[in-house]
């Protein structure tokens, strides 16, 4: 039983970090057409990402659904916490979130993201705003574009926001972006002969148990490798059981 729970908690945390990335984490909770006209009603195709904290905290959840539920002209595309990123409005239509008006560069051109539990701060913001870096340097990384399309909510209205990403630095923020993005683009250059550094740790741990053959950390997994793996870890369970069992 203990053995299954173990294989269960490698599964679930490694080979679904290592495949899965960290795209497992998007969620869409996306606002019905029918109130198109209140909270994106013109078609966009995005130019840069407007970096917004949602000065409360609430999780990106409860900030998505209650965009979504009220009647506000208020939108914005993402939110992101310290656990997810959640989608409430489509990358091809515009939202209502940089105050600059009806055909404002920022809700016109822009794609909105809000970091969540900016009010009271702590790991959580940091947190939120670590994995804010990572979808950002995605999706910068998916559309080809550099930091330079990174704009911050106070470019377009000249309102104090993202607020406490300000205050603890914007050029820090944007250099959080861009480690994760350099990271992203070695990637895409071809070289999975570096392990990302999200999943330093995880690879050693891995070298060190014999898990892994040491090499392509970038590369995706066959299921043969997968169970491969998964023996080895099981195989070195059962040995270190019984050596236990025999002192
Ligand atoms: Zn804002």
């Amino acid at each position: 039983m203990q053995e299954t729970l173990l294989i269960y908690k490698l599964l679930y945390k490694f080979p679904y970090r290592f495949l899965k990335r960290w795209s497992h984490e998007i969620v869409q909770y996306l606002v019905p057409s029918t109130k198109y006209a209140i909270k994106c009603p013109y078609p966009m195709a995005a130019e840069f990402i407007v970096v917004h904290n949602t000065a409360n905290d609430a999780s990106a959840m409860n900030e998505v659904s209650y965009m979504v539920r009220n009647n506000d002209k208020v939108s914005f595309h993402y939110a992101v916490d310290d656990r997810e990123i959640v989608q409430g409005i489509p990358d091809d239509r515009n939202a209502w979130h940089a105050g600059d008006g009806e055909n404002g560069p920022g809700n016109r051109k822009g794609l909105s993201v809000e970091i969540c539990y900016s009010k009271s701060g702590g790991d959580r913001f940091k947190e939120a705003e670590k994995l804010a870096a990572k979808f950002i340097a995605y999706k910068l990384n998916e559309k080809d574009w550099g930091i330079d399309r990174v704009k911050k909510h106070q470019d377009f209205s000249g309102k104090y926001c993202p607020h406490r990403t300000l205050d603890m630095g914007w050029q820090r923020f944007l250099n959080m972006v861009q480690a994760e993005l350099e990271n992203l683009n070695e990637k895409k250059d071809g070289d999975k002969d570096k392990p990302s550094t999200w999943a330093q740790e995880a690879w050693d741990w891995a070298k060190s148990e014999g898990i892994t053959d040491w090499t392509r950390p970038g590369d995706a997994c066959t299921r043969e490798e997968v169970i491969t793996m998964i023996y080895r870890y099981h195989k070195r369970v059962v040995e270190d059981k019984s050596s236990q069992s025999a002192v």
